[in-house]
């Protein structure tokens, strides 16, 4: 399966369909990325907020749209928060070590991945939101093999 898509009536759905993708995540090995496309306030954050909750962090989730990255060390997984909204040119990325991020098993949730676009690798999944009759729209695309097996075992 390549795209599984839903309405999210509200923010409780959003942070909910985060734990259900976590979820999924969890069966996969190696170190998975996605990417979280959709305008400011379209529920980027909300959403990995739903995936941290699933691997147990139960905390506030800040956008570290100033420091670009932060890391949570949960018993299942490291999962790095990206917020690349002010990053200035791709090759920053480079600098602050990016590769090391996409490390073994670690879960890469990356906010405005365009302003990496040549330097991130392709994604498993992007996850695409809209603001949509009060509600949001999201979208799922996979991009590779993990991606499609994780949309397979997503819900109807
Ligand atoms: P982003 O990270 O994309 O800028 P946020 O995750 O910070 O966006 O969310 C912005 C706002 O959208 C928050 O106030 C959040 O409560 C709200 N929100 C998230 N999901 C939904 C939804 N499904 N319906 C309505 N509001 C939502
Ligand atoms: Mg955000």
């Amino acid at each position: 399966m390549t795209e599984w898509s839903t309405w999210l009536a509200d923010e409780s759905a959003t942070v909910a369909l985060g734990e259900c993708l976590a979820e999924q995540l969890a069966h996969c090995s190696g170190c998975i990325s996605v990417h979280l496309d959709g305008d400011l306030g379209a529920g980027k954050t909300t959403l990995t907020r739903g995936v941290l909750r699933y691997f147990g962090h139960s905390g506030a989730v800040k956008s570290p749209t100033y420091t670009l990255v932060e890391g949570y060390e949960l018993p299942a997984r490291t999962v790095y928060h990206f917020d690349l909204y002010r990053l200035g040119d791709p090759e920053e990325l480079e600098y602050m070590g990016i590769r090391d991020y996409f490390a073994d098993n670690s879960l890469c949730l990356i906010e405005w991945p365009v302003r990496g676009a040549g330097i991130l690798p392709e994604p498993d999944l992007t996850a695409a939101l809209k603001v949509q009759a009060g509600g949001r729209l999201v979208m799922l695309e996979a991009h590779t093999d993990t991606g499609a097996a994780v949309l397979a075992a997503m819900p109807a």
